[in-house]
């Protein structure tokens, strides 16, 4: 069954038509600055080479529109006709407390991820204006909705409930919800199958490292606990995101800086982490490159990641009361080999033994990066959320059929 998965944010749309019965892709692309002038195509079919074209993205459904016709056109489509592409997937990135699954589109759920918009108001408006878009072009093909929160909705309510005026859950929600869930189904998935552990009977901690960064303490293949929280701006120290600050921080900046709480929200999320550490780049191959030029405030950035990454996962063995496997995914945790170094030299207290010489060779790829005798393993797994996207699109919508 082909899939197409789409993955709207508010100028952009990546999308991958995938293959479920061979997991292959068959074609993926990015279209940017939609709603922007100088807009962009991308696209590239499997074997094929890649195409960059300027293109008039006045809004989403031009740029759908736009997925559409290339992956049917005759020279470099991959697809004779768009009956070829059986189901969307959609990611969304807020289902709230409502949605513990991925589900197929209705109106109702639509109202559903409405609903979640104050809660990622960056995000769902966009996801829907994709959705929009789809309904409008592909009426007939059905569609589904991947959730990144719901993974973690197995999470206890200790683990959710955050120290606050128990009222505030109550009238509005506020609560941990966590993201990158597909992200973090996938990889504790694999990393059961790929060590030839029993998942329902596992103890995995995954840590997701990108851009945006969370860890998640998997039991049993469940969720129990994750660092991000209400929004993706808790947690870990990020890319541009602050992660775990003191609250009266705001505050304290409001009054010394005259700024309001949207704009040092704002810089909370856009101008802190490392970047905001270092005062240099978000990027963590700048940062490297820095660092071995001697600057210090790179170096810094650095250590201040990968000791936040360290203590979560230390916090997160006492919430699974141990831990069989620890896995690295995501930009940074596939291919940072320094910084996974320097993590996991921090863990050495757990029996964990980092295999030097397989730490610098796994890059990119499945790995094991513990050595043998290592009481816990600890893998290196490629994330593929697109890919949880569309088997679980093809799940539910072969049920309807
Ligand atoms: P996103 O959260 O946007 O999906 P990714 O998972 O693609 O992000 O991760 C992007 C980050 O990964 C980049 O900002 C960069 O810091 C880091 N990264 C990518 N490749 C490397 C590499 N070879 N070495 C170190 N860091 C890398």
């Amino acid at each position: 069954m082909d899939i197409l998965v789409i993955n709207c944010g508010s100028s952009s749309l990546k999308y991958q038509l995938i293959n479920t019965e061979t997991e292959e892709v068959l074609a993926s692309g990015l279209c940017d600055r939609i709603g922007i002038n100088d807009g962009k195509f991308h696209y590239k079919p499997k074997n094929g080479e890649k195409i960059v074209k300027n293109a008039d993205l006045k809004d989403h459904e031009v740029a759908v529109k736009m997925v559409l016709e290339t992956l049917v056109n005759k020279e470099f489509g991959i697809i004779s006709s768009l009956n070829e592409i059986k189901a969307i997937g959609h990611r969304i990135v807020h289902g709230g407390e409502h949605f513990t699954h991925s589900a197929i589109i209705n109106d109702e759920v639509i109202r559903h991820i409405q609903e979640c918009s104050d809660l990622a108001p960056l995000h769902n408006p966009a996801h829907l204006l994709g959705i929009n878009a789809c309904k409008h072009l592909m009426p007939n093909t059905p569609m589904v909705a991947v959730f990144d929160t719901a993974f973690h909705q197995t999470m206890p309510p200790k683990a959710y409930i955050y120290g606050l005026p128990y009222e505030y859950y109550e009238k509005y929600k506020i609560r941990r919800y966590g993201f990158h869930g597909t992200s973090h189904s996938y990889v504790s998935k694999r990393t059961a199958e790929f060590l030839g552990i029993p998942l329902e009977n596992s103890k995995i901690i995954t840590c997701h490292l990108g851009n945006g960064s969370s860890i998640c303490a998997i039991e049993n293949g469940k969720s129990v606990d994750t660092s991000m929280g209400l929004t993706p701006l808790e947690g870990l120290v990020m890319g541009t995101r602050s992660g775990d600050i003191d609250p009266a921080i705001i505050d304290y900046i409001a009054q010394k800086e005259n700024l309001s709480t949207a704009e040092i929200t704002n810089i909370l999320n856009k101008k802190s982490g490392v970047l905001g550490i270092s005062g240099l780049s978000s990027d963590f191959r700048d940062l490297l490159a820095a660092d071995e030029e001697g600057n210090l405030k790179a170096r810094f950035a650095r250590e201040v990641f990968a000791y936040h990454v360290a203590k979560y996962i230390g916090s997160y063995t006492a919430a699974l009361k141990g831990v069989d496997a620890i896995s690295f995914c995501a930009g940074v945790g596939e291919n940072a080999k320094f910084i996974r170094g320097k993590i996991v030299s921090q863990l050495e207290f757990l029996g964990i033994t980092l295999d030097e010489k397989a730490n610098l060779e796994t890059i990119g790829k499945e790995g094991i990066i513990s050595t043998k005798d290592s009481k816990v393993k600890v893998c290196v797994i490629p994330t593929n959320e697109e890919l949880v996207i569309a088997r679980d699109t093809k799940e539910l919508v072969s049920k309807m059929i």
